[in-house]
Protein backbone atom coordinates (compact mmCIF):
# COMPACT_ATOMS: atom_id res chain seq x y z
CA UNK A 1 0.00 0.00 0.00
CA UNK A 2 1.32 3.35 -0.63
CA UNK A 3 0.72 5.65 2.65
CA UNK A 4 -0.03 8.91 0.95
CA UNK A 5 -2.82 10.17 -1.54
CA UNK A 6 -1.31 11.61 -4.48
CA UNK A 7 -3.10 12.88 -8.29
CA UNK A 8 -2.68 10.24 -10.76
CA UNK A 9 -2.42 11.67 -14.77
CA UNK A 10 -2.67 9.97 -18.03
CA UNK A 11 -1.80 12.01 -20.64
CA UNK A 12 -2.71 11.32 -23.91
CA UNK A 13 0.68 13.08 -25.84
CA UNK A 14 3.61 13.97 -24.69
CA UNK A 15 3.20 17.47 -25.02
CA UNK A 16 0.34 17.08 -22.70
CA UNK A 17 2.42 15.05 -20.10
CA UNK A 18 5.43 17.60 -19.81
CA UNK A 19 2.73 20.63 -19.73
CA UNK A 20 1.30 18.68 -17.12
CA UNK A 21 4.63 18.25 -15.03
CA UNK A 22 5.56 21.40 -15.85
CA UNK A 23 2.35 23.19 -14.67
CA UNK A 24 2.79 21.25 -11.34
CA UNK A 25 6.38 22.07 -10.77
CA UNK A 26 5.77 25.50 -11.42
CA UNK A 27 3.13 25.37 -8.72
CA UNK A 28 5.75 24.39 -6.01
CA UNK A 29 4.01 20.22 -6.12
CA UNK A 30 6.40 17.74 -7.00
CA UNK A 31 5.81 15.29 -9.79
CA UNK A 32 7.21 12.30 -11.42
CA UNK A 33 7.10 10.21 -14.99
CA UNK A 34 5.38 6.48 -14.03
CA UNK A 35 6.49 4.86 -16.75
CA UNK A 36 7.02 1.01 -15.46
CA UNK A 37 6.60 2.14 -12.28
CA UNK A 38 8.45 -0.38 -10.18
CA UNK A 39 10.97 1.91 -8.78
CA UNK A 40 8.37 4.56 -8.27
CA UNK A 41 6.22 2.29 -6.52
CA UNK A 42 9.16 0.63 -4.11
CA UNK A 43 10.35 3.88 -3.30
CA UNK A 44 6.69 5.59 -2.67
CA UNK A 45 6.39 2.65 -0.16
CA UNK A 46 9.47 2.75 1.72
CA UNK A 47 8.86 6.78 1.67
CA UNK A 48 12.17 7.69 0.38
CA UNK A 49 9.80 10.02 -2.56
CA UNK A 50 6.27 11.32 -1.85
CA UNK A 51 4.90 12.80 -5.29
CA UNK A 52 2.10 14.92 -5.40
CA UNK A 53 1.38 13.35 -8.25
CA UNK A 54 2.36 10.61 -10.93
CA UNK A 55 2.27 11.40 -14.59
CA UNK A 56 1.41 8.04 -16.38
CA UNK A 57 3.29 7.90 -19.77
CA UNK A 58 3.57 3.96 -20.06
CA UNK A 59 0.63 4.25 -23.29
CA UNK A 60 1.73 7.23 -25.13
CA UNK A 61 2.19 5.51 -28.28
CA UNK A 62 5.14 7.18 -29.39
CA UNK A 63 6.99 6.06 -26.07
CA UNK A 64 5.74 2.49 -26.96
CA UNK A 65 6.85 2.14 -30.71
CA UNK A 66 10.56 0.73 -31.46
CA UNK A 67 10.46 1.03 -35.42
CA UNK A 68 13.74 1.22 -37.92
CA UNK A 69 14.14 4.32 -39.56
CA UNK A 70 16.23 4.92 -42.61
CA UNK A 71 19.41 5.38 -40.63
CA UNK A 72 18.43 3.94 -37.31
CA UNK A 73 16.38 2.17 -34.72
CA UNK A 74 14.24 4.02 -32.42
CA UNK A 75 13.38 2.74 -29.34
CA UNK A 76 10.52 4.60 -27.15
CA UNK A 77 11.71 5.23 -23.99
CA UNK A 78 8.39 3.02 -22.34
CA UNK A 79 9.06 -0.33 -24.52
CA UNK A 80 9.63 -3.07 -21.93
CA UNK A 81 12.51 -4.70 -21.45
CA UNK A 82 11.13 -8.00 -22.60
CA UNK A 83 9.94 -6.44 -25.79
CA UNK A 84 13.52 -5.05 -26.74
CA UNK A 85 14.68 -8.87 -25.66
CA UNK A 86 11.99 -10.09 -28.34
CA UNK A 87 12.84 -7.98 -30.63
CA UNK A 88 16.61 -8.55 -31.18
CA UNK A 89 16.72 -5.50 -33.13
CA UNK A 90 19.38 -4.47 -31.54
CA UNK A 91 21.00 -7.91 -30.38
CA UNK A 92 23.75 -6.53 -27.66
CA UNK A 93 21.04 -4.34 -26.01
CA UNK A 94 18.54 -8.00 -26.45
CA UNK A 95 21.38 -9.93 -24.31
CA UNK A 96 21.34 -7.28 -21.45
CA UNK A 97 17.51 -6.59 -20.92
CA UNK A 98 17.51 -10.30 -21.20
CA UNK A 99 19.28 -10.23 -18.11
CA UNK A 100 17.73 -8.21 -16.13
CA UNK A 101 15.70 -9.36 -13.16
CA UNK A 102 12.73 -12.12 -13.89
CA UNK A 103 10.15 -12.33 -16.81
CA UNK A 104 7.87 -10.92 -14.57
CA UNK A 105 10.01 -7.63 -13.90
CA UNK A 106 10.76 -7.79 -17.52
CA UNK A 107 7.17 -7.58 -18.52
CA UNK A 108 6.86 -4.78 -16.48
CA UNK A 109 10.36 -2.68 -16.13
CA UNK A 110 11.10 -0.12 -19.67
CA UNK A 111 14.16 1.57 -20.79
CA UNK A 112 13.38 5.22 -19.80
CA UNK A 113 13.18 3.80 -15.98
CA UNK A 114 16.36 1.80 -16.34
CA UNK A 115 18.39 4.76 -17.73
CA UNK A 116 16.53 7.66 -15.54
CA UNK A 117 15.92 5.58 -12.22
CA UNK A 118 17.96 5.72 -9.18
CA UNK A 119 19.38 2.22 -9.68
CA UNK A 120 23.12 2.37 -9.91
CA UNK A 121 23.24 -0.38 -12.50
CA UNK A 122 21.19 0.55 -15.79
CA UNK A 123 22.54 -2.32 -17.60
CA UNK A 124 20.62 -0.74 -20.79
CA UNK A 125 23.03 2.31 -20.36
CA UNK A 126 26.80 0.44 -21.78
CA UNK A 127 25.24 -1.05 -25.22
CA UNK A 128 23.42 2.44 -25.61
CA UNK A 129 27.30 4.04 -25.56
CA UNK A 130 28.55 2.12 -27.72
CA UNK A 131 26.60 2.37 -30.13
CA UNK A 132 26.44 6.33 -30.67
CA UNK A 133 23.20 6.22 -29.95
CA UNK A 134 21.41 9.63 -29.62
CA UNK A 135 18.49 9.73 -27.58
CA UNK A 136 15.44 12.48 -28.16
CA UNK A 137 14.29 14.54 -25.15
CA UNK A 138 11.18 17.05 -24.76
CA UNK A 139 10.37 19.55 -22.09
CA UNK A 140 8.67 22.74 -21.85
CA UNK A 141 11.04 24.43 -24.15
CA UNK A 142 10.60 21.86 -26.99
CA UNK A 143 12.39 18.95 -28.48
CA UNK A 144 16.14 18.19 -28.61
CA UNK A 145 18.21 15.28 -30.19
CA UNK A 146 21.62 14.98 -28.37
CA UNK A 147 24.49 12.19 -28.61
CA UNK A 148 23.40 9.93 -25.14
CA UNK A 149 27.06 10.37 -24.09
CA UNK A 150 26.35 13.82 -23.93
CA UNK A 151 23.45 13.89 -21.49
CA UNK A 152 24.97 10.84 -19.70
CA UNK A 153 28.07 10.59 -17.18
CA UNK A 154 27.00 7.98 -14.83
CA UNK A 155 23.85 9.55 -14.57
CA UNK A 156 20.95 11.25 -17.16
CA UNK A 157 20.76 15.22 -17.37
CA UNK A 158 17.69 16.32 -17.89
CA UNK A 159 16.42 19.66 -17.82
CA UNK A 160 13.30 20.40 -15.24
CA UNK A 161 10.05 18.64 -16.55
CA UNK A 162 12.22 17.11 -19.37
CA UNK A 163 11.17 13.59 -20.74
CA UNK A 164 13.01 10.98 -22.64
CA UNK A 165 11.30 10.22 -25.36
CA UNK A 166 13.10 7.40 -27.16
CA UNK A 167 16.66 5.99 -28.12
CA UNK A 168 18.19 5.74 -31.88
CA UNK A 169 20.64 2.99 -32.48
CA UNK A 170 22.51 3.85 -35.49
CA UNK A 171 22.27 0.52 -38.56
CA UNK A 172 25.60 -0.75 -37.64
CA UNK A 173 25.55 -1.41 -34.32
CA UNK A 174 22.61 -4.22 -35.06
CA UNK A 175 24.64 -6.01 -36.62
CA UNK A 176 28.05 -5.80 -35.06
CA UNK A 177 30.00 -8.63 -33.42
CA UNK A 178 29.13 -8.28 -29.61
CA UNK A 179 29.75 -9.89 -26.08
CA UNK A 180 27.87 -9.24 -23.05
CA UNK A 181 28.88 -11.27 -20.00
CA UNK A 182 26.85 -10.18 -16.53
CA UNK A 183 28.01 -12.28 -13.42
CA UNK A 184 26.93 -12.17 -9.60
CA UNK A 185 27.17 -13.58 -6.77
CA UNK A 186 24.39 -16.15 -6.15
CA UNK A 187 21.79 -16.07 -8.36
CA UNK A 188 21.93 -15.13 -12.21
CA UNK A 189 18.94 -12.38 -11.63
CA UNK A 190 20.37 -10.86 -8.93
CA UNK A 191 22.37 -7.05 -9.43
CA UNK A 192 26.08 -7.51 -11.19
CA UNK A 193 29.12 -7.50 -9.48
CA UNK A 194 30.39 -7.38 -12.81
CA UNK A 195 28.46 -6.57 -16.43
CA UNK A 196 30.23 -6.47 -19.51
CA UNK A 197 29.18 -5.10 -23.05
CA UNK A 198 31.35 -4.93 -25.73
CA UNK A 199 31.26 -3.96 -29.67
CA UNK A 200 33.44 -4.13 -31.99
CA UNK A 201 33.52 -1.22 -35.34
CA UNK A 202 36.23 -1.71 -37.45
CA UNK A 203 38.35 -4.34 -35.57
CA UNK A 204 38.36 -2.31 -32.60
CA UNK A 205 36.85 -3.70 -29.32
CA UNK A 206 34.46 -0.99 -27.86
CA UNK A 207 33.56 -1.89 -24.00
CA UNK A 208 31.66 -0.38 -21.21
CA UNK A 209 30.93 -1.86 -18.03
CA UNK A 210 28.02 -2.25 -15.02
CA UNK A 211 28.41 -3.26 -11.87
CA UNK A 212 32.45 -2.30 -11.39
CA UNK A 213 31.71 1.29 -9.82
CA UNK A 214 28.56 3.00 -8.47
CA UNK A 215 27.95 4.35 -12.32
CA UNK A 216 28.23 2.52 -15.61
CA UNK A 217 30.82 3.94 -17.93
CA UNK A 218 32.81 3.53 -21.07
CA UNK A 219 36.24 3.90 -20.41
CA UNK A 220 38.64 5.21 -23.69
CA UNK A 221 41.70 4.46 -21.50
CA UNK A 222 40.73 0.44 -20.80
CA UNK A 223 39.78 0.29 -24.46
CA UNK A 224 42.96 1.56 -25.53
CA UNK A 225 45.03 -1.42 -23.34
CA UNK A 226 42.05 -3.78 -24.16
CA UNK A 227 42.83 -3.05 -27.85
CA UNK A 228 46.94 -3.01 -27.58
CA UNK A 229 47.64 -6.77 -29.14
CA UNK A 230 51.64 -6.52 -28.66
CA UNK A 231 50.30 -6.95 -24.92
CA UNK A 232 49.33 -10.75 -23.66
CA UNK A 233 45.63 -11.06 -22.96
CA UNK A 234 46.94 -11.50 -18.79
CA UNK A 235 48.73 -8.16 -19.27
CA UNK A 236 45.84 -6.26 -20.46
CA UNK A 237 43.27 -7.59 -19.03
CA UNK A 238 45.56 -6.67 -15.22
CA UNK A 239 46.10 -3.31 -16.57
CA UNK A 240 42.99 -2.52 -17.28
CA UNK A 241 41.96 -3.47 -13.59
CA UNK A 242 43.75 -1.24 -12.59
CA UNK A 243 42.62 1.60 -14.59
CA UNK A 244 38.42 0.79 -12.99
CA UNK A 245 37.41 4.47 -12.29
CA UNK A 246 36.27 3.98 -8.82
CA UNK A 247 36.60 1.68 -6.26
CA UNK A 248 33.30 0.13 -5.11
CA UNK A 249 32.16 -2.41 -2.45
CA UNK A 250 28.49 -3.44 -1.12
CA UNK A 251 27.72 -6.94 0.19
CA UNK A 252 27.59 -8.40 -3.26
CA UNK A 253 31.21 -8.00 -3.08
CA UNK A 254 34.38 -5.73 -2.30
CA UNK A 255 36.00 -3.26 -4.69
CA UNK A 256 39.44 -6.19 -4.70
CA UNK A 257 36.70 -8.82 -5.07
CA UNK A 258 35.09 -6.96 -8.24
CA UNK A 259 38.19 -6.37 -9.64
CA UNK A 260 39.76 -9.97 -9.20
CA UNK A 261 36.42 -11.05 -11.40
CA UNK A 262 36.66 -8.03 -13.95
CA UNK A 263 40.19 -9.34 -14.57
CA UNK A 264 39.11 -12.76 -15.14
CA UNK A 265 36.16 -11.67 -17.41
CA UNK A 266 38.17 -9.59 -19.72
CA UNK A 267 40.69 -12.45 -20.03
CA UNK A 268 37.32 -14.59 -21.17
CA UNK A 269 36.15 -12.21 -23.42
CA UNK A 270 39.71 -11.35 -25.19
CA UNK A 271 40.16 -15.32 -25.74
CA UNK A 272 36.64 -15.71 -27.21
CA UNK A 273 37.19 -12.48 -30.00
CA UNK A 274 40.60 -13.33 -30.66
CA UNK A 275 41.07 -16.96 -30.67
CA UNK A 276 37.34 -17.60 -31.52
C1 LIG B 1 13.48 -7.54 -9.13
C2 LIG B 1 14.28 -6.47 -9.82
C3 LIG B 1 15.58 -6.75 -10.20
C4 LIG B 1 16.34 -5.77 -10.87
N1 LIG B 1 17.60 -6.07 -11.30
C5 LIG B 1 18.30 -5.16 -12.04
C6 LIG B 1 19.58 -5.48 -12.59
O1 LIG B 1 20.14 -6.56 -12.37
N2 LIG B 1 20.20 -4.53 -13.36
C7 LIG B 1 19.62 -3.29 -13.62
O2 LIG B 1 20.19 -2.50 -14.34
N3 LIG B 1 18.42 -2.98 -13.09
C8 LIG B 1 17.75 -3.86 -12.31
N4 LIG B 1 16.54 -3.52 -11.78
C9 LIG B 1 16.06 -2.13 -11.91
C10 LIG B 1 15.19 -1.93 -13.12
O3 LIG B 1 15.88 -2.27 -14.29
C11 LIG B 1 14.69 -0.50 -13.33
O4 LIG B 1 15.77 0.37 -13.35
C12 LIG B 1 13.74 0.03 -12.33
O5 LIG B 1 13.00 -0.95 -11.68
C13 LIG B 1 12.89 1.14 -12.91
O6 LIG B 1 12.20 0.86 -14.12
P1 LIG B 1 10.69 1.28 -14.34
O7 LIG B 1 10.43 1.25 -15.81
O8 LIG B 1 9.78 0.49 -13.49
O9 LIG B 1 10.76 2.82 -13.89
P2 LIG B 1 9.77 3.73 -13.01
O10 LIG B 1 9.63 3.19 -11.62
O11 LIG B 1 8.54 4.03 -13.77
O12 LIG B 1 10.64 5.08 -12.98
C14 LIG B 1 11.92 5.15 -12.36
C15 LIG B 1 12.38 6.62 -12.41
O13 LIG B 1 12.66 7.00 -13.76
C16 LIG B 1 11.85 8.12 -14.14
N5 LIG B 1 11.44 7.91 -15.52
C17 LIG B 1 10.88 6.78 -16.05
N6 LIG B 1 10.72 6.92 -17.36
C18 LIG B 1 11.16 8.17 -17.69
C19 LIG B 1 11.23 8.91 -18.91
N7 LIG B 1 10.83 8.37 -20.07
N8 LIG B 1 11.74 10.15 -18.88
C20 LIG B 1 12.16 10.70 -17.71
N9 LIG B 1 12.12 10.06 -16.52
C21 LIG B 1 11.62 8.80 -16.52
C22 LIG B 1 10.68 8.11 -13.18
O14 LIG B 1 10.11 9.39 -13.01
C23 LIG B 1 11.34 7.62 -11.91
O15 LIG B 1 12.01 8.66 -11.28
C24 LIG B 1 15.77 -4.48 -11.11
C25 LIG B 1 14.47 -4.19 -10.69
C26 LIG B 1 13.71 -5.18 -10.06
C27 LIG B 1 12.30 -4.83 -9.64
Amino acid sequence: MIPFNFTYYRPDSLEEAVRIHSELTSKGLSAVYYSGGSEIITMCRAGSIRPDAVIDIKEIPELKSLAMDESCLRIGSACTLYKIKQSKAYPLLALACGRIADHTNQCRITLGGNICGTIIYKETVPPLLLSDAEVTLLGPEGKRTVPFSDVFDGRIHLLPSELLVSAQIPKWALSAQHFHIKLTAQEKIDYPLVSIAALIKDNFLRIAFSGVCSFPFRSQQIELVLNNKSLSISERAERAASLIPEEYSDRAGSAEYRRFVFKNAIEELLEEWENG
